[in-house]
């Protein structure tokens, strides 16, 4: 327990507010005594946007959500989420269990916005340790800070990997995670683009502006990842 005087030592930092650190930071909200810190560079919590395809969903039912698994009990699982928006009965007369891309973003958000362990606009820059105790130089909205805790809980996820053979094309093809501003207009939101079978998956080749559907088939269920 640190007094004025004293320098605040989180009992933990996590850097990267995703599913996986906004998860953590939703199950440990309500335990007393937990002082822990999340820091995301983002300005606000956003999924994969580039993959905010209209009808695409979850490959896992909803109760892989951020906190049931865990703690069934919890204000921020996503059938509370449902009931506080209102939208309760429309996703159980649905009869599918999946929540679609934007749902489940929208719920995160729903979660961030309660948690005042998260800050965002924060940008963790460097990372030491020294005597049990881990420093975090960030930038943030009031400019730069160091931060201590005593554990790291790294939530930073993954960049996009671009195999060797594929170095001369980068400029004409598209990762997957670009999918939405990439794909034709055409195709948004009605049809799902896959790659050639002959082709890395993150390497579709990005279509023209105003090219036609020719490149898409039309898909009832979309794969989401
Ligand atoms: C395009 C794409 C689509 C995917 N779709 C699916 C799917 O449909 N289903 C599925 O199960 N999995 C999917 N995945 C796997 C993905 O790993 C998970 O969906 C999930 O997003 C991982 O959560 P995370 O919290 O570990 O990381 P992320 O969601 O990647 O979040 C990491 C966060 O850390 C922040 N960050 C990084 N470095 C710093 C720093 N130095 N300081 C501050 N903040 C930082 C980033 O801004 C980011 O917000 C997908 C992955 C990709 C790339």
């Amino acid at each position: 327990m640190s007094t004025s005087t004293e320098p605040r030592i989180y009992d933990f930092a996590g850097i990267g507010v995703g599913p996986f650190n906004l998860g953590l930071a939703a199950l440990s909200e309500p335990m007393d005594g937990l002082d822990g810190v999340f820091l995301e560079q983002r300005d606000s919590f956003d999924w994969h946007p580039g993959m905010m395809l209209e009808p695409a969903h979850l490959q896992v039912p909803f109760m892989a959500d951020l906190v049931t698994l865990a703690d069934p009990t919890s204000p921020y699982s996503f059938l509370n989420f449902l009931k506080q928006t209102g939208r309760l009965y429309r996703f159980y007369i649905r009869e599918n269990f999946y929540p679609l891309r934007a749902e489940y973003n929208q719920y995160c958000q729903w979660v961030a916005g309660q948690l005042r362990s998260v800050r965002f606009s924060t940008v963790v820059l460097d990372v030491t340790y020294d005597a049990g105790v881990y420093r975090l130089s960030v930038e943030g909205p009031e400019g730069p800070e160091v931060l201590l805790a005593r554990r790291l809980v790294l939530g930073t996820g993954t960049s996009p990997y671009v195999p060797a053979s594929c170095d001369g094309i980068v400029d004409a093809a598209a990762n997957g995670g670009d999918l939405s501003s990439t794909m034709p207009t055409t195709c948004r939101g009605r049809v799902s683009c896959r790659p050639n079978a002959a082709s890395p998956s993150w390497a579709a080749a990005r279509a023209p502006r105003k090219s036609t559907t020719s490149s898409c088939r039309r898909s009832t269920s979309t794969a989401t990842s």
